[in-house]
């Protein structure tokens, strides 16, 4: 029987790497579902080619600019509009298995409506765990879900763990785990001064030197932030405690994680840096499946070479793990301020040094706010909305 995935954001960098590895394998795989927020051409183009049963676009003009498009006599697929029908498409009973793929706590919505309909959920959004970890990783529980991690390191860490082939939450820290250490690569400022960061452009943040990704998670991987909030979905991920999870600089991205044992073991999952990898474990497990990624030729790569992150360069991984320690209010805060800073960075409104300063500000802002219980998805829309206003109304001057 083969599996009917849905991807959400199937136009994004990891929807079409998600495209890519179902295409190598028809026997395995159908795509019951594609979404996608704009470049609808696209979209049009991958749901012709792989006969999607359904689509969801954000609005009635993007639903138009669809049907305007489709090849005349091939048969239309089912369009859906608006966030509410993506969060229904991704628990829709004609699908198995969501990769969930949307940048931004946008993603959230969808990415609970699959955990919650108990699908095999692979998952990329990780701004999602950061908002509602707690409450994500819950409806996990409840349903039974299946949870596959598709970020490089947790996918890395989830290889190194031991499980019985199934991808169940955890209760608690894995048996015998002293550490997990997470390497970043360092992003394309590794060896720049803070001082000498002020006038970066877009252009120079997104050129990473070895991943190539959508223009959010690379501005991200500049300023390490992504790094931050990747500890913080790892502690929702594997049920770690923040001083259990560690940070390694590794320029090369050969090693995408590590776990430490307490007999003093390391266990590292290595690769090209290439998501196809993750993505066919997630699409395939427990079995192995192929991935059109290259072999890794270690004596070819050389060297690899490791060192301790620069808090005072990246002062952005050391508001990540206050926020966590702070505890969730803090982490939608986090996220929330992060996202407006990277929109104003990316559409030249705002200085990059600066996206650290306001996240830093929102979070002072939170940490004066009255407490707030957060019960459910309303309550981390709410307080993602209220940050996202505060960080709008400070001042945005360099
Ligand atoms: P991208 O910008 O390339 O694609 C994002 C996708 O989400 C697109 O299909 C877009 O149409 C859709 N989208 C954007 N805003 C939306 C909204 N408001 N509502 C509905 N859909 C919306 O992003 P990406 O690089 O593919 O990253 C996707 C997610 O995966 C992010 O959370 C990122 O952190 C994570 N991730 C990406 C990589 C990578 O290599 N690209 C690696 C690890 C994790
Ligand atoms: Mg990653």
């Amino acid at each position: 029987m083969t599996a009917r995935v849905t991807i959400l954001g199937s136009t994004g960098s990891i929807g079409q790497s998600t495209l890519d590895v179902i295409s190598r394998h028809p026997d395995r795989f159908t795509v019951y579902a594609l979404t996608a927020h704009s470049r609808i051409d696209l979209l049009a183009e991958q749901a012709a080619r792989t006969h999607a049963a359904v689509v969801v676009v954000p609005d009635d003009a993007a639903a138009a600019r669809f049907r305007a498009i489709w090849p005349a006599g091939a048969s239309l697929p089912d369009v859906r509009v608006g966030a509410q029908a993506l969060a229904e498409t991704a628990a829709d009973p004609g699908c198995d298995t969501v990769m969930a793929a949307i940048v931004g706590a946008a993603g959230l919505p969808g990415a609970l409506a699959a955990a919650r309909a108990g699908k095999r959920v692979l998952l990329a959004n990780k701004e999602a765990l950061v908002a509602a970890g707690s409450l994500f990783m819950g409806a996990v529980r409840e349903s039974g879900a299946e949870l596959l991690p598709i970020d490089s390191e947790h996918n890395a860490i989830f290889q190194c763990l031991p499980h019985d082939g199934r991808a169940s939450a955890p209760q608690g820290p894995a048996a015998g785990v002293r550490r997990l250490i997470l390497t970043a690569s360092g992003g394309p400022f590794r060896t720049r001064e803070w001082s000498d960061l002020h006038d970066v452009t877009p252009a120079q943040a997104c050129a990473h030197p070895n991943w190539s990704m959508g223009r959010k998670i690379s501005v991200d991987s500049a300023t390490m932030l992504n790094k931050g909030l990747e500890v913080i979905e790892a502690h929702w991920l594997f049920a770690m405690p923040p001083d259990r999870i560690n940070v390694v600089i590794h320029p090369q991205s050969v090693v995408h994680s590590m776990v430490e044992y307490e007999d003093g073991s390391v266990v590292a999952q290595l690769g090209q840096p290439d998501m196809r990898t993750p993505i066919a474990y997630g699409l395939g497990f427990p079995d192995r499946i192929s991935s059109g990624v290259g072999l890794l030729d270690l004596a070819t790569s050389g060297r690899l070479d490791f060192e301790t992150p620069d808090l005072g360069r990246f002062p952005c991984l050391a508001l990540a793990f206050d926020a966590l320690r702070a505890g969730q209010t803090a982490c939608i805060a986090l996220n929330a301020a992060n996202e407006v800073a990277v929109g104003a960075f990316l559409a030249g409104r705002l200085r990059y040094t600066a996206i650290a300063r306001m996240i830093g500000d929102t979070l002072d802002w939170q940490a004066g706010q009255r407490a707030f219980a957060i019960d459910s998805i309303d309550d981390v829309l709410e307080l993602d909305r209220r940050a996202r206003a505060f960080c709008l109304s400070i001042d945005s001057a360099p």
